[in-house]
């Protein structure tokens, strides 16, 4: 960081790059501890700067929107790593900006964020970077000379480049890598940006598929679950984590977490702790990092990527923890302490994608609803498509609400979409048996498939 940290009392203004519903839980948490906010998002709609203060409507590299956020905020965050860390390097030239640009473009860049963990002694999956016709080929060679190979997790061969950085292509000298997953090495979320692949020709269609843009092939790995970890770290170099998190994908995306003592194995939870924290020390990371780790079936934990912001995982954490990660986050970036977060109540966090509302099932999941409809969908007041007798506008929320321990969450976007982050609803109970109970209630109500 450029210019030297001064902590911030409420009533400074604070800003964040991206305007999705992460950006609007942390103007909620800053709005309620008396902090200004101002959201930068090209989006007049965006959940996140409908609710703030301000909200800078332009790109996130417009140079006027930049000069508004330096003018205006006394430090600026971000919620979305896609956020261009350059817009974070020239904020950082006159605010506190957390976390920092390298640690974003880290994140933005599965290449670079390998070899970040590579460099911690975090043992990852058997990859390659494929970024080029050659690369495919030599990968296609070795796969052909290894494939029988064992999988070892090995921690990777790296060369210097010529500006001394490590370098990491591959890390699977021994290893056949397919099965495998191919990646976009930039702009991936929920499960976006990734081919599945069997075969060599399958590998070769896939690459050109995506464009030809520099990938990583991932082996494909036995997961017997994932865990994620989220930390928080301070101008002062401490660091807290809150409960580690199990969660459960569908798709590609997130569709559910738990959190209680014991619904992970006790001895990977110190690991994956541990190693939470050395990703992020090593990043000299201010703020909060989520860092999402892979159980393998015989027991072994694997990283598997970062986000350098509060995280889906984390959401359990508003309803179920003394602090929540919007708040650590604001913490973090406003210099005010760090205390260990501590959980009150086993949760569940069920994901509510646009799948779920009825006038999606109702279109069978093709299309957009306004396109099918005809018709400018508003999904959280009267709705014109309630005057259909063959569906309703919404979700049943007043049954799901009628559970006991329900804590519904909606971000505000006008419109459904299949796979689209609607909302998500936590339910606590004084026992995880009970809120997985009623979790899997909540979710028969709204057509969720039981877990
Ligand atoms: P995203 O950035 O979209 O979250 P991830 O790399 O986390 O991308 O992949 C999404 C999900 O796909 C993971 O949570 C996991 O369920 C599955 N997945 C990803 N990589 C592998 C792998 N190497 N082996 C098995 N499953 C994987
Ligand atoms: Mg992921």
């Amino acid at each position: 960081m450029s210019v030297t940290f001064k902590p911030l009392a409420p009533g400074a203004t604070l800003g964040v790059l991206g305007g999705g519903q992460l950006g609007r839980m942390w103007v909620h948490a800053a709005q309620s501890m008396g902090f200004q906010t101002v959201v930068l998002d090209p989006d007049p709609q965006s959940p996140a700067g409908l609710v703030s203060h301000q909200h800078i409507q332009t790109d996130y590299l417009d140079s006027a929107g930049l000069q508004q956020m330096a003018a205006t905020c006394h430090a600026v965050t971000t919620e979305f790593e896609n956020v261009p860390a350059d817009a974070l390097a020239q904020l950082a030239t006159t605010m506190q900006v957390a976390p920092n640009a390298h640690a974003v473009a880290v994140a933005q860049d599965r290449r670079l964020e390998k070899a970040h963990f590579v460099s911690c002694g975090v043992p990852v999956a058997p990859f390659a970077v494929i970024a080029s016709d050659a690369d495919l080929d030599l990968v296609l060679k070795q796969n052909a000379d290894q494939g029988d190979g064992q999988t070892s997790l090995a921690h990777g061969s790296s060369s210097a480049n010529t500006d001394g950085k490590t370098k990491i292509n591959s890390n699977s000298n021994n290893v056949s890598l397919l099965p495998g997953i191919l990646k976009t090495a930039r702009m991936g979320y929920d499960g976006k940006g990734q081919v599945r692949v069997l075969t060599p020709q399958e590998l070769t269609d896939a690459f050109k598929q995506l464009g030809g843009v520099p990938c990583v092939l991932e082996k494909m790995l036995p997961l017997k679950a994932e865990y994620s970890v989220i930390v928080a770290r301070g101008h002062d170099g401490v660091m807290v984590h809150l409960p580690i998190q199990h969660n459960v994908h569908r798709d590609g995306i997130l569709a559910m977490t738990q959190v209680w003592a014991g619904v992970c194995d006790s001895a990977l939870k110190i690991q994956a702790i541990n190693a939470a924290k050395s990703i992020a020390q090593e990043l000299q990371y201010i703020g909060v990092l989520c860092v999402e780790f892979f159980v393998l079936e015989d027991n072994t934990l694997v990283v598997n990527e970062i986000a350098p912001r509060p995280h889906n995982s984390g959401h359990y954490s508003l309803d179920a923890c003394d602090v929540s990660q919007f708040e650590m986050q604001l913490r973090c970036m406003a210099g005010l302490p760090l205390t260990q977060p501590s959980q009150h109540s086993p949760a569940v966090m069920l994901n509510l994608l646009g799948d779920i509302w009825p006038a999606m099932k109702l279109v069978n999941g093709q299309a957009e609803m306004s396109e099918k409809l005809g018709s400018e969908p508003n999904l959280f007041g009267t709705n014109k498509l309630g005057s259909d007798p063959n569906f309703s506008d919404l979700p049943t929320w007043n049954k799901v609400l009628a559970l006991p321990g329900t804590h519904l969450h909606l971000y505000g976007k006008s419109e459904a979409r299949m796979g689209r982050k609607m909302g998500h609803l936590t339910i606590t109970a004084s026992t995880a048996d009970q809120a997985g109970a009623i979790a899997n209630q909540a979710a028969t109500i709204l057509g969720i498939a039981a877990f």
